[in-house]
């Protein structure tokens, strides 16, 4: 971000049935095979050029943070016990509903996981107890599993104490995930809000339909860096502003190639020519020349990550400086480089 210094933490969600179920198929660890997949994403957000993220949390850590929260919350009047499962209330909690924009009465209507055990059927799951489980942990409240919303928050006020300023996602995990964890987070540190920003992205659909495991329409990061060029695939994905639905459909992604091309050669003639004209001026008409792309860049960029305007601005700058590169001089290469370097692309 831009002239702030961020601490971007990132949640592996290794305490999950899915997870569980497939260690056992594969008569493995839980732990290890979470670890497998865990260094398998890393690996492709280093290929793919994501290096903003500065840690990896796992759920199955923090197990003693989820214990201690469940804990508090349950001494101050926010969580009940029934049965070894532990229910986050609801109506302790007035503001739940505010980030989905739902009345408390269209969250009766629309329950979750219905329980006879709760009492009332807007309440989450914060422990679910799971005697004769295969995979469980002890507690002090007995053997069981956490709920995954408590996860989340056991994560991220344990590196951020007093709460934070920005928490991502998808717009599917605003309700109910991201609304019980402002329940669960600023009941527990009593502060309003616990996080100040909520940024959240379109869905991500391939070929017009969501990418489910149901669906086997699933490619991986993985599977697609083998397929295309990390570069041709990030403007493709870039060209979408963050908040809309992207349907991404395979056949349009070759159309970025050109430009890819396009920038490389671009970068690479300026070097040489950079390097030739050393001794040159310097010439300062020549950044006002490209000024304007420049500032619609950054522009772009402050106005609420508009990064396919931004991306615009990049290819408008890109192929006036193709056209004519007539005194350019080490500063625009400097500024073409540190905006590569913004969208993570080569140089
Ligand atoms: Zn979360």
């Amino acid at each position: 971000m831009k002239g702030f210094v961020t601490i971007f933490i990132v949640n592996i969600t290794d305490l999950d049935d899915k997870v569980f179920e497939k260690a056992e198929m594969e008569g493995i660890n839980f732990e290890d095979l979470a670890e497998r997949y865990t260094q398998e994403f890393i690996t492709s957000l280093e290929r793919f050029r994501i290096n903003s993220i500065n840690a990896f949390h796992k759920a199955s850590n923090y197990l003693n943070e989820i214990e201690y929260q469940i804990d508090h919350l349950i001494k101050n009047g926010h969580a009940y016990q029934v049965d070894g499962d532990i229910f986050f209330d609801v109506s302790s909690f007035p503001d739940y509903g505010l980030l989905s924009n739902q009345t408390p009465c269209e969250l009766m209507l629309r329950r979750l996981n219905p329980d006879p055990k709760k009492r009332d059927q807007r309440d989450f799951l914060l422990w679910r107890s799971g005697i004769g489980k295969p995979q469980y942990f002890k507690s002090k409240f007995g053997i069981g599993q956490p709920g995954w919303h408590i996860e989340d928050t056991a994560i991220s006020l344990s590196v951020f104490r007093g709460g934070y300023d920005i928490h991502g996602g998808a717009v599917d995990l605003i309700f109910p995930h991201h609304e019980a964890e402002i329940a669960q987070g600023e009941s527990f540190i009593s502060q309003h809000p616990f996080v100040k920003y909520w940024i959240h992205t379109g869905l991500l659909l391939l070929e017009g339909e969501k990418m489910s495991k149901s669906l086997g329409n699933i490619i991986s990061l993985k599977d697609a860096l083998d397929q295309w060029d990390p570069d041709v695939l990030k403007l493709c994905l870039l060209s979408r502003h963050y908040r809309e639905t992207f349907n991404l459909r395979r056949n349009d992604i070759k159309d970025f190639e050109g430009q890819v091309t396009l920038i490389r050669n671009t970068v690479k003639r300026l070097r040489k020519r950079v390097i030739n004209s050393r001794r040159d001026h310097n010439n300062s008409n020549v950044q006002t020349r490209f000024q304007n792309h420049i500032s619609n860049f950054y522009g772009s960029l402050e106005n609420d990550l508009d990064i396919p305007k931004a991306l615009n601005a990049l290819i408008f700058l890109i192929r006036a400086v193709d056209k004519d590169m007539v005194g350019v001089n080490q500063d625009l290469l400097n500024e073409l480089l540190k905006m590569l370097a913004i969208l993570g692309l080569e140089a």
